[in-house]
């Protein structure tokens, strides 16, 4: 982490306070302003949130959101203290509202004549958190938001394979090439769930879809895996035909992008595939921090692309929040 203070050297409160994280040396030829070293910011960023959390009852953002019951938030406490320095600086400001120079943002103060995104390859909607963590248009940042999704299914797919042996994984395989001989499912040939699990000893096929969503409320969690269930229901009603003596389940593992996991659902299905709850607690954590690094490359990448278009970076009206200037394509 040499370049910490490249970045960003403020710390950031919910009081919208800021403390410039430097030491100050007066020697002979006077002052010198010397940035704390990475280590210290982090240490400083956590023990903003540790504050944060305490204060909680008091209604702190970042304590409200680390404090709310049953969508994994302890987990997502010990995520973060395993999770790069950046990444944990982006989460605060996604967790504060207006915390992000979105163009939305810009527009309400009157620094952006617009607050439609203006990336290449996007242009439609407006420029909210939401858009760019989940549906932006352009391609680098598409990109990120891919992989953030692709990292979540890595962290499901190591955690389940070698836990139940009579169950056969195929991950990020096409419906007609785990099935190419089965008639009644070519309609769905080409529909790739995340992950296909058939046990034989107990006939059951699961499906498995990864799903990132916003997570500011509880319910959008719960809302985004009904979607889920909805979109494989007619694969599951053609699977049940195809294979009557087999049930079919499809197993929605939703993860909000600042971290959030609704803890119940995932330990139902990570029960259900033969995962013992220490290695449940261990795949949330990790399910969680891949969440909030994964938000952290998409806006890595919305301040790459916007850089490169505009010939300027995305900035606060203060000035005061200087990003990813000098680490291009990074
Ligand atoms: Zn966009």
């Amino acid at each position: 982490m040499e370049a910490a203070g490249d970045e960003e050297t403020d710390a950031i409160f919910e009081n919208e306070v800021r403390a410039e994280l430097s030491v100050v040396f007066e020697g002979n030829s006077g002052k010198v302003l010397v940035p704390w070293p990475s280590s210290v910011t982090r240490r400083w960023h956590m023990a903003a949130a540790d504050r944060a959390g305490s204060l909680s009852t008091r209604g702190t953002i970042t304590g409200a959101f680390l404090s709310a019951p049953g969508l994994g938030r302890s987990f997502l406490g010990k995520a973060l203290r395993s999770t790069i320095d950046w990444a944990v600086r982006d989460w605060m400001r996604m967790v504060s509202p207006y915390g992000l120079p979105t163009r939305q943002t810009l527009f309400a103060r009157q620094a952006a004549d617009s607050p439609v995104c203006s990336l290449p390859g996007c242009g439609s909607g407006q420029q909210t958190l939401a858009h760019l963590l989940l549906r932006c248009g352009n391609p680098g940042v598409h990109g990120a938001c891919t992989q953030a999704h692709d990292r979540i299914v890595s962290i499901l797919k190591r955690g389940l394979s070698g836990v139940n042996s009579s169950l056969r994984w195929r991950w990020e395989a096409k419906v007609g090439d785990v099935w190419p001989d089965v008639s009644g499912l070519e309609e769905f040939a080409l529909l790739t769930p995340d992950g296909i699990g058939v046990d034989d000893d107990k006939r059951r096929i699961h499906v498995v879809e990864v799903a990132r969503t916003m997570d500011h409320e509880g319910d959008l969690l719960s809302r985004r895996g009904a979607e889920k269930l909805w979109k494989y229901n007619s694969l599951c009603q053609a699977l049940k035909r195809a294979f009557p003596d087999y049930s079919v389940v499809v197993r929605d593992f939703v993860v909000g992008v600042r971290g959030s996991v609704p803890e119940d659902r995932w330990a139902l299905h990570l029960t259900a595939l033969g995962v013992g709850r220490g290695e449940q607690r261990r795949i949330l954590t990790l399910a969680a921090q891949g969440s909030v690094e994964g938000s952290w490359q998409v806006l890595k990448a919305w301040r790459a692309e916007s850089a490169s278009t505009a010939g300027t970076r995305p900035e606060t009206g203060s000035g005061r929040l200087r990003v990813a200037g000098r680490r291009p394509g990074c």
